[in-house]
């Protein structure tokens, strides 16, 4: 990068040197800024120090970085005095600024911003001259002070709140709003002496310093550790860093004929665009709103009364206490209503709106495109296709694959919620039901959310440190702060549900309770949050599956318009396999038969088998046979072994009715869709207890000795079993074990009309492999068919999973059908990285960038994916018409769904719950990929 460029973009006063394009480099803040100025809009003017001058701070520090701005900076100050007609450092018309951060992503909250910036005792005095209000500068000046001081200087807060908490107590007051100018002067006096306290020298008067040292607290702010975990929570990569923005102030906080404000253009938890979503607070400056320090109002009338009624306040007490902007300022109401409309035909999706109003005169002070629930995000897009603002395939690609996952999950039973004991009532700040223990701190929360334990986070308001623990709480609750305070905004971006503001509910972090009404609950109870009513219940309520219509059908038939892939799912039962096909699954890729083994009574029969089974193979091959049926021809009750060959024998005819059973169960409920199923794969070891106490039931069960099952473990005991006696390399040993599920699939087949089974043999790495598989597989099916005297048609396939299998799949495919690429497997052993242990370093290879990602759950593209890619080439060499997919646990992950789409595969598969998100994923890949 050189360090000769531009570095700095003015905005406003209808000469916005950046658009709306630039957000790589102004970041979305400075970008939309730059953007509503040129609109017209009333932007206070400002300019932009880029992101890439954010990256060069990083490389070359900040004394070089400052040298090499600093011409610009200053040429866009002496413009920003020319367009405000005032000057920044001196009187009589000082001019004042906000430094505030915004990187290319959208990062609410998570780095500093400093207000009123160019405040010293001077300038000060020159305000209060100025405006004749002395308590507006005032309280502007110990704001400034209060967040100079924390984001710059790193005084604790808390001391600041401390004495401000004082100076209320010391007057009587609950608001900060009923301090008066003395009492101002006096809290001023004392948060200089707090910072000289803690830092040593002086709170800085020099306005250049300030802003200097301002705007590199924004850089560094990038790098905070809340900042660094967003991005890690979100993904977000690649930024150069954060833009910085120098922005004329003004004051919210001027009096009762100012205000500031937040507001979405549509209900940002439903997606409802039934009135304007806002809030704001008289008398009050930026973050007031967010702090939750004060009631919010509603912007609408009409909002203003749900709101009322929600929170029980009367129509008399709302009108006097709490009224609209429509009511209070209905001229500005008026203007912010016509800007809304502007803007979103503007963005074209629903935009997030700050404001203030200064002396009855609006401004605006940001807009992006507004974080909302999966919910609101369908209901959106859909209704932007309606209202023809966007198309279709803009629709798709508007909601977050991952984000649908919230609309599968559980809500409250209503009657089970209706008997539910209510403890009170809250803002329903992020929809969906919740139900767990109650804790108290965001450490409490990830501590016991590693501990198997389904958590409630109660706070009495959140704040960005506390976003791991939101992260692994089942829900929020606060008792403080409005729909758009950090919990309610943050909760919503996650996807957690959220009940906010429960004014009621008094915690007591200390006691580790909260009490409501005298009712104590403590820490460890269970509670139940509705987070679309805001309802707060005492215990755990009873959940039901959601509604699979309306919005949500309609974004998911978009989403099949225009996806290539096939989308299958992984299920094992028909239960499993009845909720898929419900989430729109088209067959099943993978149906693991080793789970129909370890149910019920067929883990006793299987068991038997293996008992016996390394006998039975012996017994073979000293006789010189085949298979157990020419070897039950062959041999005689007076024989050694009989009985063990009996009782392999009869384990299997054991199994066969209860495997048809399973098979005819999944067809039925496929009605008509394909069914892959493996054949057994894991090593036969697993069936059997491996403790002392559990081989010694299962001898019981059996009527053997607990000697003798010690004793197959250990032969079946292996050094490294995922690479062991496992696949089709038990069905190579023991093939009557192929025979009796291919003779189970095959009655099943002929038993259900139009089942569509296909037969998928694991772990090939070698043709020859398949090929004595396959024979044993169509041996049965012909016998089968000439039993039942039916024609049987069924597949027969692999799973390629092997690395050797991929990079001889031209040799495979004379043989397989079709090919599923079992990337679990293909990870472990294309990378070599052992599934079970990987977990102690995968963590910091991630983290130390080696891997992009978990290459366990996002497809390492680069190497697995090119054992894949040249699968795909040499398999469709040879069979043209093969059919390829996906089953391991990456078919429901939407980079990797990308990429299955980029190399061709026909379909992917994934556990039920994953199914709409794969398919929405899918159809974004075609779209992205026609672009
Ligand atoms: P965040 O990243 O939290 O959105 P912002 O940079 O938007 O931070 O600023 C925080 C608050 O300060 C917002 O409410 C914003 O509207 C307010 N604010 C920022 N700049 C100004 C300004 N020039 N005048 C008045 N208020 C401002
Ligand atoms: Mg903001
Ligand atoms: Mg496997």
């Amino acid at each position: 990068m050189s360090i000769d460029k531009k570095f700095v973009y003015f905005f406003g006063a209808g000469a916005s040197e950046g658009t709306a394009q630039m957000r790589d480099l102004l970041g979305g803040k400075g970008a939309n800024l730059a953007d509503m100025a040129s609109l017209g809009l009333p932007v206070p003017p400002g300019f932009t120090i880029t992101t890439e001058a954010c990256a060069m701070y990083g490389e070359i520090g900040k004394e070089k970085l400052f040298e090499a701005i600093r011409p610009q900076v200053n040429a866009a100050l002496k413009r920003l005095e020319e367009a405000t007609g005032k000057t920044f450092g001196k009187g009589p018309h000082p001019l004042l600024v906000s430094v505030r951060s915004g990187a290319a992503a959208s990062m609410p909250g998570m780095m500093d911003t400093i207000l009123n910036l160019g405040l010293n005792d001077e300038t000060c005095q020159a305000m209060i001259e100025l405006t004749g209000n002395e308590r507006f500068v005032l309280d502007s000046y110990r704001r400034f002070i209060q967040m100079f001081s924390d984001v710059v200087l790193h005084v604790n807060f808390d001391e600041f709140e401390h004495a401000l908490e004082a100076a209320k107590k010391a007057k009587n007051v609950k608001l900060d709003t009923g301090l008066d100018a003395a009492d101002l002067r006096k809290l001023i006096a004392e948060y200089k002496a707090i910072v000289r306290n803690a830092t040593g020298s002086d709170f800085p008067s020099d306005p250049m310093e300030q802003l200097y040292r301002g705007a590199q607290a924004v850089f560094d702010s990038w790098d905070n550790p809340r900042a660094i975990r967003y991005r890690q929570l979100n993904d977000i990569r690649g930024l150069l860093g954060t833009a910085v923005n120098i922005q004329a102030m003004v004051f919210g906080n001027s009096g009762n004929n100012s205000a500031t404000g937040v507001a979405f253009t549509r209900d940002p938890s439903t997606g409802d665009n039934e009135f304007f979503y806002g809030e704001f607070l008289i008398n009050a400056q930026g973050e007031d709103v967010v702090a939750g320090i004060r009631t919010p109002q509603q912007i609408t009338i009409k909002g203003s009364r749900k709101w009322a009624e929600a929170q029980g306040v009367s129509e008399e007490d709302r009108k006097n206490n709490y009224p609209s902007l429509e009511e209070a300022m209905p001229e500005c109401f008026k203007q912010l209503d016509a800007i809304r409309i502007k803007l979103e035909n503007h963005y074209k999706d629903m935009q997030d709106l700050e404001f203030t109003i200064e002396n009855g005169k609006l401004y605006m002070l940001q807009t992006r495109n507004g974080k909302r629930t999966a919910a609101a995000a369908v209901k959106i897009a859909i209704d932007l296709v309606n209202e023809k603002l966007i198309d279709e395939k803009t629709a798709v690609l508007r909601v977050e694959p991952q984000q649908l996952d919230q609309l599968l999950h559980p809500v409250f039973v209503k009657s089970a919620e209706n008997k539910a004991e209510k403890l009170c009532i809250g803002l329903p700040a992020s929809p969906g039901a919740a139900t767990g223990q109650v804790v108290f701190s965001a450490e409490d929360a990830e501590a016991w959310a590693e501990a198997g334990k389904k958590v409630i986070l109660c706070r009495i308001e959140t704040s960005p440190e506390d976003i791991g623990g939101m992260h692994v709480a089942q829900g929020i609750l606060t008792t403080r702060g409005g729909m758009t305070s950090h919990a309610a905004v943050v909760a919503r971006g996650m996807g957690r549900c959220c009940v906010a503001g429960c004014g009621d509910i008094e915690i007591d972090y200390e006691k580790r309770t909260f009490v409501i009404e005298g009712k104590v609950v403590k820490e460890g109870d269970f509670i139940s949050l509705n987070g679309s009513t805001g309802a707060v219940y005492l215990g755990e309520v009873e959940t039901v599956a959601p509604e699979l219509s309306g919005p949500f059908g309609d974004i998911m038939k978009l989403a099949d318009k225009y996806r290539k892939l096939g989308v299958r799912t992984n299920a094992d039962t028909p239960h499993d396999t009845e909720v898929a096909v419900k989430f729109g699954a088209e067959g099943i890729g993978l149906c693991r038969t080793e789970h129909m083994f370890f149910e019920g009574d067929r883990v006793k029969a299987f068991r038997r088998m293996i008992l016996v089974c390394e006998r039975v193979k012996r017994i073979k091959e000293a006789m010189d046979v085949r298979s157990v049926d020419e070897l039950l021809s062959k041999i005689t009750p007076s024989d050694e072994g009989y009985d063990d060959v009996m009782q392999f024998k009869s384990a299997l005819d054991t199994l066969l009715p209860l495997q048809r059973g399973d098979f005819e169960a999944m067809f039925k409920a496929l009605d008509g869709r394909p069914c892959i199923i493996r054949f057994l794969d894991p090593p036969l070891h697993e069936f059997l207890p491996h403790d002392e106490k559990g081989q010694a039931e299962v001898a019981a069960e059996l009527g053997t000795t607990a000697e003798k099952i010690r004793n197959v473990v250990s032969s079946l005991h292996e050094m490294n079993p995922m690479l062991g006696h496992r696949g089709c390399r038990l069905g190579i040993s023991y093939p009557a074990v192929t025979a009796m599920q291919a003779h189970a699939v095959a009655e099943a087949a002929a038993a259900v009309k139009g089942s569509k089974p296909e037969i998928m043999i694991p772990l090939v790495g070698n043709v020859k492999e398949l090929a004595a598989q396959k024979a044993v597989v169509l041996k049965t099916i012909a016998a089968v068919e000439k039993e039942q005297n039916v024609k049987l048609d069924i597949k027969i396939g692999t799973m390629i999973e092997v690395p050797r299998a991929a990079v001889t799949a031209d040799k495979i495919a004379e043989e397989a059908e079709f090919f599923s690429f079992g990337t679990n497997d293909l990870t472990q052993m294309g990378c070599g990285f052992s599934r079970d242990d990987a977990g102690k370093f995968l963590g910091d290879y991630v983290k130390w960038g080696i891997y992009d990602y978990d290459p366990f759950q996002v497809l390492d593209t680069e190497g697995v994916g090119e054992l894949v890619r040249i699968a795909v080439g040499k398999g469709r060499s040879t069979r043209k018409d093969i059919t390829l997919g996906i089953c391991g646990e990456h078919g429901g992950e939407p980079r990797t769904i990308a990429f299955c789409h980029e190399v061709g595969l026909n379909y992917v598969s994934c556990s039920p719950f994953r199914v709409p998100i794969a398919r929405l994923a899918a159809a974004q890949a075609a779209i992205r990929s026609a672009k």
